[in-house]
């Protein structure tokens, strides 16, 4: 039987770009939202992907939502953290609002999301995680104190997921991509883009699909002794 695939965040966006690779794969994937974007979420569940809406910050609703999964699709077998927000400011100006919310969602959200699933990986001694941080989170990023925290926390936690769940065949890994096509991109003004792109060696912005290639690597039998690793996908945006 074919595995199941939980992508947080996986209606739009490099999200969606994971949600569809691992259907080509031949997983069966379930791919959740926060409820912002209607029309993406039933844009992903027309293309045979169920999807379902909870907020990743609450980890009870996580738990929830999980357990729907697993009722309607089988154990959880690979999970991808994906759903993440900015709320950017520079740090004399971050109020703690704006932390919070970061933190919750990318940081608290990828420990709702995973450990719910992770006696049930344990058991069957079988499971994938993959944490989608940032090149943020390796190198900092003026205006986001808030986000480069959670993205830096991410690889903590992998490296610590690895090590805990390796006896158990469980492989724990994170992607750091760097600038990619997205909404949360394109959202930035026009010449601050055009500023980014300039310091990208490759001179151009990574495609959700250079993303979704990496997960399917990661999850797949072929990447069974990567444990605790980081995939730096960023077209040689080197950062020290
Ligand atoms: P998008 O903004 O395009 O999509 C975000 C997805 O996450 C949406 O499906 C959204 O649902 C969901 N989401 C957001 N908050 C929550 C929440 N609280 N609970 C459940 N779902 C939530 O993001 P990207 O595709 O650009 O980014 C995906 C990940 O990749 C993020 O973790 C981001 O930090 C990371 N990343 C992105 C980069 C980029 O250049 N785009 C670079 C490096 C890392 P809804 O549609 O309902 O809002």
């Amino acid at each position: 039987m074919a595995r199941t695939a939980l992508v947080t965040g996986g209606s739009r966006g490099i999200g969606a770009a994971i949600s569809r690779a691992l259907k080509e794969e031949g997983y069966t994937v379930a791919a959740t939202y926060a409820g912002n974007d209607e029309a993406a979420a039933k844009f992903t569940e027309e293309t045979g992907i169920k999807t379902y809406k909870w907020n990743v910050a609450d980890y009870d609703s996580s738990k929830d939502g999980i357990a729907q999964v697993e009722a309607e699709l089988g154990p959880i077998d690979i999970v991808i953290a994906n759903a993440g927000i900015t709320r950017d400011a520079p740090f004399h100006k971050m109020t703690p609002q704006q932390w919070k919310e970061v933190i919750d969602t990318n940081l608290t959200g990828v420990f709702n999301t995973v450990h719910p699933v992770w006696s049930g990986m344990r058991d069957r001694g079988f499971g994938r995680i993959v944490v989608i941080s940032s090149i943020n989170g390796q190198k900092g990023q003026f205006g986001q104190v808030n986000y480069a925290a959670t993205k830096a926390g991410d690889l903590g936690i992998i490296k610590s997921l690895a090590q805990e769940g390796a006896a158990k065949g469980i492989t724990a890994n994170a992607i750091c991509p760097g600038y990619i096509a997205t909404e949360m991109v394109m959202a930035v003004p026009e010449a601050v883009r055009e500023k980014i792109i300039g310091m990208i060696p490759a001179g151009r912005l990574g495609e959700p699909e250079e993303i979704a290639r990496c997960v399917t690597f990661l999850v797949s039998e072929d990447a069974s002794f990567i444990n605790g690793s980081t995939i730096s996908a960023n077209g040689a945006q080197f950062f020290v």
